[in-house]
């Protein structure tokens, strides 16, 4: 491909609305543009680089014996409500009506429709297992779209889905599916962790989450270094313990809350008056609700404030009528970027001896306690007391410490059993003559996610460095001053060469400065780098690896050995 030809609409500018790097190299490098709040297009480069990464899963599926196929997005009210989903899917789901008012949702996933798709034609144990996938668009109405593709309202997934005769031989799946997700993460040279998982919307009791490792992953992880437990902090089991532990001690009440989602909701379950407070957001930290007070005067910098409680942990937080929490610091008067970290710490020890009564708690239904009060209840760091797991608890596995980390979700897999089959009434004949529900398990890699994984781990202050097998192109060839015939014809020479070896060539024989180029093309992050300049003449070029330092005058009868 030649540069000059290629709609790469690169900016110079850091877009204002990116805080992520991922997010920021991904528009800047001209891979992707945002169309609305979590919906984007690929450019042809981000393109590439989504086939490349589909490529990779598709391999891997199809090794581990999942066959392909595509379904639509479009499903249909029906088999949703039959599985009970309808409802409690939630505001997630994007719901629409055709023409004659019948209902119809964008598949946010597809448990239902594959369930419904093989029912009344796999009839017999003879045809099991079977293993179906695609790779395909979801909806998802997320609350906090965000940080470009990783949370996105519609995205590329991979969702496949496992059908058994019997329990024994789903685990077999289930481990087959296991091991395809780790040779799919180790091609796409992610760092990352396997760790236990909540089995939420999907079903079922058992789950994992691959999770690559970064600072701004919004999940949190427990894991120990002493034995092999890993888990989400949703899952980890100390939180229960710890939860346990406070109510032993403190002989708090326990209160069992709704899941408060408005602020109405809120209002009337803590008995507040609205005109203590002119705002309360709701959002969802790690699809949780959590509650922020916001004074009549504050505009909350909501992103700043998720960032922090997603670090410090989620707590919904509330007081009777004096004691409403000033979350935003409102009465210390500032105005620009905030440490919010520090401004809540400073809050709460100011008025430690003024609350009393509070309700806290872990971010879950039902776990709350009543009459809770600062000092007496919580010592030191209170904001790092109501973290639910923290460094240093036990692992509920070999006792000893814990650590912490954020990992974004790029895989989670699930032992579903028969939740699906059982409410659409897919079974099948055992060997018996028997009629049984099939029994399932369901596996998604987040593909477009991945992408953005990919970038938070592979990167510099420049741009992207993409691993070689997921770059949407293996070298570039950039000839520094176009009006040289030297420098053309040297350039030209190698593009040429280069792709009749098979290897996926750019030629960056724009007419610009030669420093617009370097610039790109370390934006961009082709891996190999060819620089035709001053020594075309005798036919030697520079090369270099980008992410690396070192760069080799060479002649190209040389180099190309070097690359193939
Ligand atoms: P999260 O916890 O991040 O909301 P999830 O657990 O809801 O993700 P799953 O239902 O397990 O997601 O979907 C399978 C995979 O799809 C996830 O592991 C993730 O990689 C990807 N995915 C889910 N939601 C999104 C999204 N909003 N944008 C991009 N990818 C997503
Ligand atoms: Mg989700
Ligand atoms: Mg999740
Ligand atoms: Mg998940």
């Amino acid at each position: 491909m030649r540069m000059s030809k290629l709609y790469i609409p690169t900016l110079r500018e850091m877009p204002a609305e990116a805080e992520i790097a991922s997010h920021k190299l991904l528009l800047r490098s001209g891979m992707m543009r945002k169309l609305v709040s979590g919906v984007y297009s690929y450019l042809p480069m981000g393109y590439r680089v989504i086939r490349k990464v589909e490529q990779i899963v598709r391999e891997e599926m199809d090794r581990a014996g999942s066959q392909e196929l595509l379904m639509s997005a479009i499903q249909p009210k029906e088999i949703w409500e039959a599985t009970g989903r309808w409802d409690n899917f939630g505001p997630e789901m994007f719901r629409l009506k055709d023409r004659n008012d019948r209902e119809f949702c964008l598949g946010p996933t597809h448990e239902e429709y594959f369930t419904n798709l093989i029912k009344d034609e796999v009839k017999s144990y003879k045809q099991l297992p079977l293993n179906l996938y695609q790779i395909q668009t979801k909806y998802r109405d997320e609350k906090r779209p965000r940080f470009g593709l990783m949370r996105c309202r519609e995205f590329i997934m991979k969702d496949a889905y496992s059908f058994d005769v019997d329990e024994e031989s789903m685990k077999k799946a289930y481990e087959v599916m296991w091991e395809a997700y780790d040779k799919v993460f180790t091609r796409l040279k992610l760092k990352y962790k396997v760790v236990q998982g909540d089995t939420g919307a999907m079903g079922g009791k058992i789950s994992h989450e691959f999770m690559a490792m970064s600072d701004v992953g919004e999940s949190l992880i427990a894991y120990c270094d002493h034995c092999d437990y890993a888990a989400t902090d949703e899952k980890a089991e100390v939180v229960y313990k710890a939860k346990e532990n406070i109510q032993k001690e403190l002989k708090l009440e326990k209160v069992y809350t709704p899941e408060i989602t408005t602020i109405e909701a809120l209002v009337e379950f803590f008995n507040i008056e609205h005109s203590n407070f002119a705002k309360a957001l709701v959002f969802n930290v790690a699809d949780k609700p959590i509650i922020a007070i916001i004074p009549g005067d504050r505009e909350l910098n909501e992103t700043k404030l998720c960032n922090y409680l997603g670090i410090g942990g989620h707590e919904l937080e509330m007081a009777d009528e004096e004691m409403i929490l000033d979350i935003t610091g409102a009465n210390k008067g500032f105005t620009g970027p905030i440490d919010l970290k520090k401004e809540v710490k400073l809050l709460i020890d100011s008025r430690i001896t003024k609350m009393k009564n509070l309700v806290v708690g872990g971010n879950e239904t039902d776990y709350h306690l009543k009459n809770a009060n600062y000092g007496r209840d919580f010592t030191g760091e209170v904001v790092e007391d109501l973290l639910l797991v923290k460094e240093g608890d036990i692992c509920p596995k070999c006792e000893k410490p814990l650590k912490m980390d954020r990992g974004i979700e790029v895989g989670n897999i699930f032992q579903l059993g028969t939740k699906y089959s059982d409410s659409l009434g897919a079974t099948f004949l055992d060997e018996n003559g028997k009629e049984k529900p099939f029994i399932m398990g369901c596996y998604g890699i987040g593909v477009s996610r991945s992408v953005a994984a990919v970038v938070e781990q592979y990167h510099d202050e420049d741009g992207i460095i993409w691993p070689f097998v997921v770059a949407p192109y293996h070298v570039i060839i950039t000839i520094v001053n176009v009006k040289s015939e030297e420098q053309i014809e040297l350039g030209e020479k190698l593009y040429e060469e280069l792709n009749a070896l098979g290897l996926e060539v750019v030629l960056d024989d724009r007419n610009e400065r030669a420093g617009v180029k370097f610039k790109d093309r370390d934006l961009i992050g082709i891996p190999i780098r060819i620089t035709v300049g001053k020594r075309a003449g005798e036919a030697i070029v520079e090369y270099s690896i980008r992410g690396k330092e070192e760069k080799l005058e060479i002649n190209i009868d040389k180099l190309i050995p070097l690359i193939k």
